[in-house]
């Protein structure tokens, strides 16, 4: 035996599972493919200052991460937000709103009240699913029996309010609406608050970002673990004590309980024996990872905000649909960050390098001016592209997959026990889901070491 437990995976929920299971006195060995940690937080740096090429923000409700980022000495600032406007381009009509409730994007007044309706209706729908049991919904076959796309056929009439439902799907999701479940997107949207704190700043998901970066929890949550790195997990081999993983460099690491801590669908892909129920297997080949890409422009200041703007955009015309301004804390330069999200960075990805760069910038530049299309850096990060990641945030569940499969998702097999963004009721797809889930599992593991 290396160790009591084997944590798969190095990212916020093999960490959270390995730092729990430590301090509860247990011998921890965590196998990590890569040379660093943090899985879906990375840590880049442009024009020497850090910003985060995966996971970014904290906020409402992120009580865990916050608790981290404290105890671990480190410290948040918040998004630039409030001091300025942000940019609504919907229906081929741009509107500066200032970014609180109640303001009005300039649009005709029946996709207004289409807009208006259509939010009342879906949050409604939300409000009634329970995040930890969402297929115990009592129309859940109906929920799961169609697309978040079909629902919004249904129930927007007009053209800019179903575009901006679609848009809401690749921010939210990274993935359109016709992959996805409506009960899926429901759920996600209960699981993380309601559809305000997932898409606002203040108040919302993308509050605060940490001083130096997200990937800092990670690197200090490591600082006391036993963590092998660069050698992926390619076999997990069970028996009724004990549990063995077999590296592609051909180290084997034995243990009472194995914790896979990757992404499910990754998680699919080992070479399992005894081979895994047919349940586990199926679901593991039903839920995608979403598809995007982030594109980062400097520029020696943030101009924007001098234009009374806070670098935060949304518009139904890609392929950069939403923005953000993550410049440094102190403002000292100006990093305008874009996503390109879903079937827009199917697309855009295949085309050559020119191509794509002139092509968000010119999305920078409808929403900033010219200024935006002469940056000092450009850069990008397709995370499907990532071999012990491909495909990001998280996954997202087509139709039937919740009601077929959502009873046995956290479920062991055997010693095999799961952890991951995915895996969390609460906070799902969020670094707070990642940690939480991490933290459930080794609770449960530790009732029975
Ligand atoms: C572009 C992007 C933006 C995001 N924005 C936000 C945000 O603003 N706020 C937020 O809260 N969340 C955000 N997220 C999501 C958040 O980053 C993730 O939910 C969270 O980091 C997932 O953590 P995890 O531990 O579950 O999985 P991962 O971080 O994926 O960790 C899995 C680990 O397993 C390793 N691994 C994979 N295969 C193997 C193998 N065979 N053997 C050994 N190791 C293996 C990987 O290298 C990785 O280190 C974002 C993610 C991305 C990519």
């Amino acid at each position: 035996m290396e160790a009591d437990v084997i944590v798969v995976g190095a990212g916020l929920a093999g960490l959270s599972t390995a730092r729990r299971l430590a301090a509860g006195g247990h011998s921890v060995v965590v196998l990590e493919a890569r040379d660093r940690v943090g899985g879906r937080t990375e840590g880049g740096e442009l024009d020497g200052h850090p910003v985060e090429l995966g996971g970014t923000w904290i906020g409402e409700g992120h009580t865990e991460m916050y608790r981290l980022v404290a105890d671990l000495g480190l410290r948040t600032f918040p998004t630039y937000n409030d001091a300025g406007q942000l940019v609504v381009d919907l229906g081929g009509k741009q509107s500066r709103l200032a970014p609180h409730k109640g303001a009005t994007p300039k649009i005709s007044p029946a996709a207004l009240i289409d807009l208006a309706q259509g939010l009342a209706r879906y949050k409604k729908l939300a409000k009634g699913v329970d995040p930890a049991a969402p297929w115990a919904h009592p129309k859940a076959a109906e929920l799961d029996g169609q697309t978040f796309e079909s629902w919004i056929r249904r129930n927007l009439r007009t053209g800019t309010g179903r575009s901006y439902f679609r848009t809401l799907a690749e921010a939210l999701y990274s993935a359109d609406s016709s992959d996805l479940s409506l009960l899926h997107t429901l759920f996600y949207t209960a699981s993380n608050g309601d559809l305000e704190t997932l898409s606002a700043t203040d108040k919302g998901a993308q509050k605060d970002r940490v001083v130096g970066g997200s990937v800092l929890v990670s690197q200090r949550l490591a600082e006391t673990l036993d963590i092998r790195f660069g050698d992926p997990v390619m076999a997990v081999e069970q028996t009724e004590s004990a549990v063995t993983a077999t590296t592609r460099h051909g180290h084997v690491y034995t243990g009472r309980f194995i914790v896979v801590a990757i992404p499910p669908t990754l998680a699919g892909r080992l070479d399992y024996q005894p081979a895994l129920p047919s349940w586990r297997d199926q679901l593991t080949q039903r839920v995608p990872a979403g598809t995007v890409s982030k594109c980062f422009a400097t520029y020696p200041t943030p101009f924007w905000r001098d234009a009374g703007l806070n670098g935060q955009a949304i518009s139904d015309t890609g392929p950069v649909k939403v923005t953000f301004d993550v410049s440094p804390p102190n403002g000292e330069i100006g990093i305008l960050l874009g996503f390109v999200e879903g079937g827009e960075a199917r697309r855009w990805q295949r085309l050559d390098a020119s191509q794509r760069r002139s092509q968000v910038l010119g999305c920078f530049t409808r929403y900033y001016g010219p200024t935006a299309a002469e940056p000092v850096t450009y850069f990008e990060k397709d995370w499907g592209a990532e071999e012990f990641t491909r495909g990001c945030y998280g996954a997202g569940f087509g139709p039937g997959v919740w009601t077929s499969y959502g009873p046995v998702l956290r479920e062991p097999v055997g010693l095999i026990h799961w952890a991951g963004a995915e895996y969390a009721d609460e906070w799902s797809g969020y670094m707070e889901g990642a940690v939480r889930s991490g933290t459930d599992t080794a609770t449960h593991l530790l009732s029975m070491l």
